[in-house]
């Protein structure tokens, strides 16, 4: 058996007039993040990661912002063809984990949904699926809301012929 580590991070601004899209999750907020496609900084984060376990590039070479096609992408349909691409070099996910930093809103209570439409996309267990949410006790721009940044970690490992 051969395993496999991934890292992902992504940070996007929170603007006005934006949806807040947070693991193909809609979050009820004055303000949405900033971006080509729908922004969602978890989702990108972990194909990120994803992408990064397999060896295999990451988001801006496999699905550039300059592609009309992904202009306001659902970053699920990313997220989805990163794993797609893991499984094709025969990987299995075993667990992804992730941390997502915002001061604002509260995401308490949005953290199962998240959860639950994570394990939804990548069509594993929602006992391998963690979320985290922290403020970044005020400090910096995350701190000021002007910001959510996003950590990602997934496991991969794949069978290893005899
Ligand atoms: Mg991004």
């Amino acid at each position: 058996m051969q395993n496999r580590v991934g890292i992902g991070y992504d940070i996007h601004r929170l603007v006005e007039g934006r949806k807040l899209i947070l693991g193909g999750i809609e979050i009820p907020y004055i303000k949405g993040l900033e971006g080509y496609s729908d922004a969602d900084v978890v989702l990108h984060a972990l194909a990120d990661a994803l992408l990064g376990a397999a060896a295999s590039g990451d988001i801006g070479e496999i699905f550039p912002d300059t592609d009309p096609k992904y202009s306001g992408a659902d970053s699920s349909q990313l997220l989805k063809q990163a794993a797609d691409l893991v499984r094709g070099k025969k990987f299995k996910i075993e667990n992804i984990d992730t941390v997502i930093i915002a001061q604002e809103p509260k995401l308490f209570p949005f953290k199962k949904q998240i959860q639950k439409n994570i394990a939804r996309i990548l069509e594993i267990p929602e006992d391998c699926v963690g979320v985290k949410a922290k403020t970044n006790e005020g400090l910096g721009e995350i701190g000021d809301a002007r910001a959510i940044a996003v950590y990602a970690v997934v496991s991969l490992s794949k069978e290893m012929s005899s």
